[in-house]
């Protein structure tokens, strides 16, 4: 044990988010210990995203505030990975030299030799791969949750969106062998995990690399067939990749979730054109129509680009036509903003800010209204929430838990007040209660308050939890054994064992 403490800043999307994990699991692994939140750590690593101008900007901001604190701080170091590494490399030495590592998005499994390398020589390593080296499934994980889990099928993606940098710094698309994706999913289970999401840019491409378009439909079965695994999602799929064989997998595996994140970007056939998505707005409510009909209660959710290079009145109306059509249960919504390196970059008929902006109003006004038309509709209803730790901003003034319906809608509900200790809900646990009241961007369920529904169902999560959130050391990550890319042995292909992008949602800074 070295003793030194680690703290990773994560910046982007879920992809990040499940890296970070790796990188937490591997400075454990090397004897770090985590930071505690009000101390300064020995080393900071910034897993950074760069799928937006302001990601640099941000970069650097947060590497001049460091700067500060290093040189208050003896034998602290920095590290930067991500996708701007990748992208920036020495040139973060260059303009940031109090930097001591920076890897790439192919090479996570290198950060604690680089560090030791940093220190050793005092001086700063600069380490990018141009391929992946280690699937990141493979490597010692940290996990932020007991009772819920990202599982990456692939990394990478082959198409080309316009707007998007991820496939010059993630590379083209690669895929895990469906076994190795079900030994960690039946790994994680046996830990006490409830709940994994599937992950991967393209996420419904899967199978792409070994050549079975109807792998994706086959995972979701083999992973809802996990004995003790209640809730399976995935993310972030592609339209264009959207079979039916996936609605039907969907609709039969009572394990997988009502529940269906699917970017859009625009409703416009000529900005899906200029954009390069490969599908256009009757492919896109096709889809809807087909997930709503074999399963009626699902909630589908998108990412929606506003102000795209070229878009014109009449575009734009044509995306809130397809917000009007979808009656999406939210929506991510973003102001096209250029990133550098990217086609659309370079584009003429770049629009005006201020026109970006007014239709940015118009377009997250209309998507909350029927946000909230739509989760009015579940008053009166009960809901299965699986308990989570954090969703609840308020929790502790109005005296309610948080989690997640089976749609994925977030739910504040009320416990009884006279609750016994051994009743009260834990985080993995699932409850089930009666919506009492809705909101745009969530519901209320007091039931427990009016004489309604109140069911309690304590779970091997929620005993994960109890374990683990106690004195129990973090336990070392799941080791599965040595995942390999490319084209799995015939056995796999063919049914065996085996038998998502746009990952352009940004979540809040998380520090770990
Ligand atoms: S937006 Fe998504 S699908 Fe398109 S290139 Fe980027 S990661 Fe791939």
């Amino acid at each position: 044990m070295n003793e030194r403490t680690y703290q990773v800043r994560t910046y982007g999307c879920q992809m990040n988010v499940h890296d970070s994990e790796r990188l937490a699991g591997l400075l454990e692994d090397a004897g770090y210990q985590q930071a505690s939140a009000d101390s300064t750590a020995d080393v900071v690593v910034l897993n950074t995203c760069a799928v937006r101008e302001n990601a640099d900007n941000k970069l650097y901001g947060n590497l001049g505030h460091l700067a500060s604190v290093k040189a208050k701080t003896p034998g602290m170091q920095i590290a930067v990975g991500g996708c701007l590494a990748q992208k920036d490399r020495s040139e973060i030495v260059r303009r940031a030299p109090w930097v001591d590592v920076v890897f790439g998005t192919h090479n996570v499994a290198s950060l604690p030799v680089l560090l030791e390398r940093a220190r050793v020589e005092q001086e700063a390593q600069v380490e990018i791969a141009e391929a992946l080296e280690v699937f990141p499934s493979n490597l010692p994980s940290k996990r932020e949750s007991p009772y819920a889990a990202w599982v990456a099928v692939s990394v990478g993606c082959n198409n080309t969106c316009t707007f998007c940098i991820v496939p010059a710094l993630r590379g083209r698309e690669r895929d895990r062998r469906p076994g190795d994706v079900l030994a960690e999913v039946e790994a994680l289970v046996a830990e006490g995990v409830v709940e994994v999401t599937l992950l991967g840019q393209n996420v419904n491409a899967y199978g792409v690399e070994f050549g079975d378009r109807f792998a994706f439909g086959k995972l979701l079965r083999a992973v809802g067939a996990v004995d003790g695994l209640e809730r399976v999602r995935f993310t972030s799929p592609h339209p264009r990749d959207f079979t039916d064989d996936v609605i039907a997998a969907m609709a039969e595996t009572q394990a997988v979730m009502p529940q269906l994140h699917m970017p859009l970007q625009s409703g416009s056939d000529r900005v899906l054109r200029a954009m390069r998505r490969s599908y256009r707005q009757e492919r896109y409510l096709g889809i809807v129509e087909k997930v709503r009909a074999a399963l009626p209660e699902a909630a589908i959710t998108t990412d929606i680009i506003v102000g795209f290079p070229g878009e014109t009145e009449a575009d734009f109306e044509q995306t809130l036509h397809v917000v009007r059509e979808a009656r999406f249960a939210s929506a991510f919504t973003f102001q096209y903003s250029k990133r550098p390196g990217t086609p659309a970059a370079d584009m003429d008929d770049q629009v005006p800010p201020e026109v970006v902006k007014e239709r940015y109003q118009r377009l997250t006004a209309l998507v909350e209204d029927i946000a909230w038309q739509e989760n009015q509709r579940l008053v009166g209803h009960d809901v299965e929430v699986l308990v989570a730790e954090g969703e609840g901003r308020k929790d502790g003034q109005t005296r309610r838990w948080s989690g997640r319906a089976r749609d994925n809608r977030l739910v504040h509900f009320a416990v009884p007040d006279d609750t016994a200790e051994a009743q009260v809900p834990r985080p993995g646990d699932m409850v089930t209660v009666g919506v009492t009241y809705a909101a745009p961007h969530h519901l209320v369920a007091d039931s427990a308050r009016q004489g309604g529904t109140f069911e309690v169902r304590r779970t091997r999560a929620g005993d994960a939890y109890e374990r683990l959130s106690g004195t129990a050391p973090s336990t070392p990550g799941v080791l599965i054994g040595m995942p390999t890319v490319g084209v799995p042995p015939a056995s796999e292909g063919s049914g065996g064992a085996g038998v998502s992008c746009a990952v352009s949602t940004e979540v809040a800074p998380v520090h770990r």
